[in-house]
């Protein structure tokens, strides 16, 4: 792959854990196209490192990780933290039945949601579930069958009863999940590697972009080439730059980074991410109101909210 995303190989291998009817997802059935043009996110579960609740909490939530992207009515899935299992209960009750999941890496907040997310139990459902932060080290079915066994858990991944796919592919590829659905993909800096998305549908774009150091002084030039004029950038900013230097080497950034990063990127939007299981609803609301002052586009993302990806490059709150 070189840097611009352009292919040099085919995609990926594509494994089967309790494959009834194999696919391959270079070539996806007819009944994944969009059904229209529209793009929303939704965040399921917005907070980093543990889930949080309580009184002090209900206004950001305090899920871990998981973000839906619906392009054209079809969902895909971005990390399974806590998030994910409200995600999956309003799934079933959509009546979605082909579900994509990308992870953007393994560490316990953005996987620990997966074993309780009801479609994987639905015999009626068929899941692709893709990584590529290992590529070469770990497979996404070795992380799967990892995560799900005794003695951490009693269902083992192979029990379930849904048709899944796990679908492994490397940093720098560029992936078609579905028809008029790219996603360009490019590696974060995180201890064990990490994963940052950039969804394009429709002529518009949302990129995810978390956990990531950055480097004092340096924008990420990968990160650049994936929030390049998008309308919407979700960005670790678990800390700010006052708290950065007792938090060196854990792996994640700030809303002043994010700033910088989307004011030289030309990007629209920004949403704050990945927030600090010790910052309450008081200390998340003044860190929204302090990146606003500084790019007009920024607020703190907030579990179950949703954001209409509009056309002609804006986005607006749904
Ligand atoms: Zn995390
Ligand atoms: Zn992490």
């Amino acid at each position: 792959m070189d840097d611009s995303g352009t292919l040099r190989r085919p995609l990926g291998e594509l494994r089967a854990l309790n494959l009834q009817a194999c696919v391959d997802a270079a070539d996806p059935p007819s009944d994944r196209a969009p059904l229209d043009a529209s793009f929303k996110v939704r965040f399921w579960g917005t907070r980093g490192s543990i889930p949080v609740c309580g009184e002090a909490f209900r206004r950001y939530g305090g899920n871990t990780p998981c973000i839906e992207m619906i392009c054209g009515g079809r969902s895909l899935l971005f990390d399974a933290g806590t998030g994910i299992k409200p995600a999956g209960v309003a799934l079933r009750e959509r009546g979605a039945r082909d579900l994509q999941l990308f992870f953007t890496h393994f560490h316990y907040d953005h996987v620990i949601g997966l074993p309780f997310f009801v479609p994987l139990y639905d015999p009626a459902i068929r899941l692709e579930i893709w990584s590529g932060h290992l590529a070469g080290k770990m497979s996404t079915q070795e992380m799967l069958r990892g995560l799900m066994r005794e003695p951490w858990f009693p269902i083992e991944i192979s029990m379930c009863r849904a048709a899944l796919l796990s679908r492994d592919f490397h940093s720098g590829d560029v992936l078609r999940p579905m028809p008029g659905v790219e996603i360009k993909t490019g590696s974060l800096n995180h201890p064990g590697g990490c994963i940052g998305y950039r969804v394009e549908f429709g002529g518009r774009s949302v990129a995810l972009i978390s956990d990531t150091e950055h480097v004092e002084g340096v924008l990420d030039p990968t990160i650049l080439r994936l929030i390049d004029g998008a309308d919407l950038v979700i960005y670790d900013a678990a800390y700010t730059e006052e708290e950065l230097p007792r938090k060196k080497g854990f792996g994640h950034s700030t809303w002043q980074q994010g700033v910088k990063l989307c004011k030289a990127a030309g990007a629209r939007k920004l949403a704050l991410f990945h927030h600090d299981p010790f910052r309450n609803d008081a200390g998340l609301a003044e860190l929204e109101a302090l990146a606003k002052a500084a790019f007009a586009g920024a607020f703190t993302a907030r579990d179950g909210q949703t954001l209409a990806i509009a056309a002609r490059r804006t986005a607006q709150r749904a």
